[in-house]
């Protein structure tokens, strides 16, 4: 795949996948927290105020007292204490040790859990200090040292216990509460201390507004939670449709190749055992079109949805499968032995080939392993090189090696397939050129008459003589050129300089013989190809009989009607027609039964192994007996040592071709097997042909074994 339209479908898969969830978590969880902060911020302040004016009211009352007796010398005294005790106020003096010089009210001081330290300060800079009244100790938790500090915590944990508390006496109709807490106040140089007690009122309204506010603000932040929530389900809600959407595939409803990328990459990418290898396979059901034309597209869509669920529950923990396209299936198995998931995939195709009742379906699998890469030690490493497209197209070439096969298969990728599909590449790129560039040379092979050994006709053979890839066999490069619908060039190619090399020959004053082309079935289908035939012949100048035209006996199974009206036509025109490789492929009788062709040429296998004797002779007799009765010749091809020859000159073939009398060779040296009229320039005497041997290697031999 190219890599712009890739790197686009990469970044919609990011937009999927990217969680927008833990974004909005992430959002909810910092406001919940800022509001928190925020909250408990301002409870402390509103809280440190309400103490600190009311606390300070007291305080500045109980600092007037001591300053009264601080400044009074020690005749005033006692009409000082008579002033304090008017205030109502218990309180008392010691001195630095802890002796009581007066004391009035009762002295009800907690001294046991330390001192509570205030957050204001005196006229003088001074933390004022203060003790707990007995009644009321416990009203704060004292921290490790002992000591009461006023701290935003601290008047938090108290609210909540007075809040208690004033719940508990608004029962008793109480609207306050008093803290009493002691003052202690240095007099006197710092010789003596001042203790007053004091009450702390905290009203309920005092109270009740810093709930409200607390509510308010919880009720608040309580309200922007639930907000972001909803918008968080929202948006999973959301993104669980897209992503449903986006892996599902419309047709079986599993899912699709999106999400079997995405997910096969990963677990492709993740370090495993090293007995673990995972293989990415390509299933392909054979004929599904054909399936969808017999019945419907509904009905046939409905068989790809079997065949989903079929695959989907052979597979184990941690693989996958999806819908490809049309009948196309990617799947990613685990497997520890090939043995082993070669009988796993061929058990799973035995399953899917009986989806249907009355129908006998086939699949074609083609398989790519992906290989562990290991370390030093031996052990499994991570794979950042994996790329799932190119390994699901390496299962696909796989599979496509089978696409001859009409019964279910199984094929495996290995390197050479990529060297075959780049050799197939270079052929479909380099076919115009070699025809502008006339890369195509023509290889002539006699065929003699085995009884006289006089040389009675020629097959004209392509060879390709490329600057940059050297000599090649048409078996490397017809083939191709074939099945990719090209051949048609590569004929009418052949066709032209065959004419025009025997026009040149018969002008130079040699004996020319008939001279066959190949013309490759799939030029059958077009309806005008006898007469191009003939103009192109015309053309050179040839006489058409020097011209045979060979047609492979596959080419008659394809348009019957077609054929004949073409051999017809071309029969008239002039040029003789010929049935190549009669007896290779399929039943060739019937063919030969509406075919009016002039020649038969008896395929090679023929004449592999051993003729003499046996049923080969018998059919071989027969064949040619047939074709006598036809009214046709016989050409024997591919006959290598002289007992054929002579068998085949008993039986009465007509002509021969084959190694024993002549490889395919280039036009001069054939022409050099021609005779020449007399008058003209090196004329020749007739010569028998060279018996070669098929033990001999020439130069032929070893360029057609290339590639
Ligand atoms: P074919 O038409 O059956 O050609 C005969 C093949 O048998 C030739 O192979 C020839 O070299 C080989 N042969 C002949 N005698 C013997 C023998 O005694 N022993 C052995 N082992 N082989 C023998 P070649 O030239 O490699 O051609 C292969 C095929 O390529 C041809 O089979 C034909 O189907 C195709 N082809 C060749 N030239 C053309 C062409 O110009 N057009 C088309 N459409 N096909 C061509
Ligand atoms: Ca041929
Ligand atoms: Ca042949």
């Amino acid at each position: 795949m190219a890599n712009t339209p890739k790197r686009k479908k990469n970044k919609v898969l990011k937009i999927v996948r990217k969680n927008h969830i833990w974004v909005t978590i992430a959002i909810c969880l910092v406001i919940a927290l800022v509001s928190d902060a925020f909250i408990a911020l301002f409870s402390t302040v509103i809280g440190e105020y309400l103490l600190n004016s009311k606390i300070g009211e007291e305080y500045e009352a109980v600092a007037y007292m001591a300053k009264l007796y601080d400044y009074s010398s020690n005749e005033e005294t006692n009409n000082i204490f008579a002033l304090l005790n008017e205030e109502g106020r218990s309180y008392y003096i010691t001195d630095n040790h802890g002796n009581v010089i007066y004391q009035n009210g009762e002295n009800t001081m907690g001294t046991t859990n330390g001192i509570l330290t205030l957050s204001f300060k005196d006229e003088d800079d001074v933390v004022v200090k203060a003790y707990l009244d007995n009644t009321d100790e416990g009203a704060f938790v004292p921290n490790e040292d002992g000591d009461f500090v006023l701290s935003a915590t601290s008047i938090f944990s108290f609210v909540v216990k007075f809040w208690a508390d004033t719940f508990e006496k608004s029962k008793n109709n109480r609207n306050s509460v008093d803290m009493p807490f002691w003052f202690a106040i240095d007099v006197k140089d710092g010789k003596q201390i001042f203790y007053a007690k004091t009450i702390f009122n905290i009203s309920v309204t005092d109270v009740m507004f810093l709930g409200l506010f607390i509510c308010i603000a919880l009720v608040l932040v309580g309200c922007i939670i639930i907000l972001m929530l909803i918008n968080m389900i929202n948006t999973i809600v959301h993104q669980n449709r897209l992503s449903k959407v986006f892996f599902t595939d419309p047709i079986t409803r599993g899912h699709n190749w999106m999400w079997f990328s995405f997910h096969g990459e990963q677990l492709l990418k993740k370090k495993r055992s090293a007995k673990e290898t995972y293989a990415v396979l390509d299933l392909v059901f054979v004929k599904f079109r054909n399936y969808c034309v017999c019945h419907s597209v509904a009905e046939g869509e409905e068989m790809l949805y079997r065949v989903d669920r079929i695959v989907k529950e052979s597979l184990g923990k941690k693989e996958l499968s999806a819908h490809y396209a049309s009948a196309n299936f990617a799947l990613l198995l685990k497997f520890k032995d090939r043995e082993e998931l070669k009988a796993r995939i061929q058990q799973l195709i035995d399953k899917l080939e009986k989806i249907d009742q009355d129908h006998k379906f086939t699949f074609h699998v083609g398989v790519y392993v992906v290989e562990n890469v290991k370390n030093a030690k031996g052990k499994a490493i991570r794979r950042k090189d994996i790329d799932i497209e190119r390994e699901y197209n390496n299962a696909c070439t796989a599979r496509s090696t089978l696409e001859e096969s009409d019964d279910s298969a199984i094929a495996f990728f290995d390197e050479n397939l990529v060297e075959e599909q780049k050799w197939i590449d270079t052929v479909m790129e380099k076919r115009r050129s070699a025809i502008e560039n006339e890369e195509y040379v023509i290889y002539y092979q006699p065929k003699y008459d085995p009884k006289t050994n006089k040389l009675r006709g020629v097959e004209a053979l392509i060879r390709w003589n490329s600057p940059e890839l050297g000599f090649k066999s048409p078996g490397t490069f017809i083939p191709i050129l074939e099945k990719n619908g090209f051949i048609q060039d590569i004929d009418h190619y052949m066709i032209t300089h065959v004419a025009r090399d025997q026009k040149a020959w018969l002008d130079a004053g040699y004996e020319c013989v008939p001279a066959s082309v190949n013309v490759s079935r799939a030029h059958f289908s077009e309806n005008d190809l006898a007469e191009q035939i003939r103009d192109a012949v015309d053309a050179e100048g040839c006489p058409r009989n020097l011209l045979e035209i060979e047609l492979t006996e596959s080419a008659f199974f394809d348009d019957k009607k077609a054929m004949i009206d073409t051999i017809l036509k071309l029969k008239e025109y002039g040029f003789m027609v010929s049935m190549d490789d009669f007896g290779s492929g399929y039943s060739s009788l019937n063919s030969l039964k509406d075919m009016p062709l002039d020649i038969l040429k008896l395929d090679a296998e023929f004449f592999r192994g051993d003729v003499n004797g046996g049923r080969g002779e018998i059919v071989i007799s027969e064949a040619i007996a047939l074709a006598k009765s036809l009214n046709m010749l016989t050409v024997a091809e591919g006959v290598e040592f002289k007992e054929q020859v002579d068998f085949l000159a008993s039986k009465g073939c007509d002509m021969i071709q084959g190694y024993f009398f002549a490889k395919p060779m280039p036009g001069e040296e054939y022409a050099d097997k021609m005779n020449r009229k007399e008058g003209f320039a090196d004329s020749k005497e007739e010569k028998a042909p060279k018996e070669e041997t098929a033990d001999e290697t020439p130069e032929e031999q070893e360029i057609s074994t290339e590639n």
